[in-house]
């Protein structure tokens, strides 16, 4: 399975915001939603950041309640990790736990294209297991 296969199956709505809005706005899209991160994007549609949860714990707890009022810009991930439609689950793997991070935007010829979170990783790689293991109770069995 790769990331085309897992767009296919999941389909390939992006939430996204730009780096003007608040972090009051993106904890709202955040709930709302019901996600863990929203990727940034530029006039062009390419990925100018990412901003998760993880980014908003932080600067409450550097700065309290006030920093609901800050930017986006101030706060978000501008250095992306993206991934590719080609790109294989083995390699998300690899890619987030190197990285040490859940989430990976897909961007094709400059333009986001999707995103991949660690939920559908994970997902994909049982699936995997699974047929991995029905694999080798046929072989034994037929053996
Ligand atoms: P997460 O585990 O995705 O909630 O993100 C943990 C931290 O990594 C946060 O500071 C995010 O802004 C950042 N982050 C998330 N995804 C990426 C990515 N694909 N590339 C670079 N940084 C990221």
């Amino acid at each position: 399975m790769n990331v085309a296969g897992i767009l296919k199956s999941k389909g390939s709505e992006i939430v996204t915001a730009t780096a003007n809005e608040t972090l009051r706005d993106l904890a709202g899209t955040l709930a709302k939603r019901k996600i863990g991160a929203i990727v940034v994007t530029d006039a062009s549609g390419g990925v100018a950041g990412i901003f998760s949860e993880r980014d908003l714990v932080r600067a409450i707890a550097a700065s309290g309640e006030s920093a609901l009022n800050d930017l986006v810009r101030e706060h978000m991930t501008k250095d992306v990790v993206t991934c590719a439609r080609d790109d294989t689950v083995a390699d998300l793997m690899s890619k987030m736990t190197e990285g040490r991070f859940r989430h990976l935007p897909v961007v094709e010829d400059g333009k986001l294209i999707g995103i991949i979170s660690i939920g559908d990783v994970v997902k994909r790689r049982i699936q995997e297991t699974e047929l991995e293991v029905e694999a080798m109770r046929g072989y034994i069995a037929s053996g």
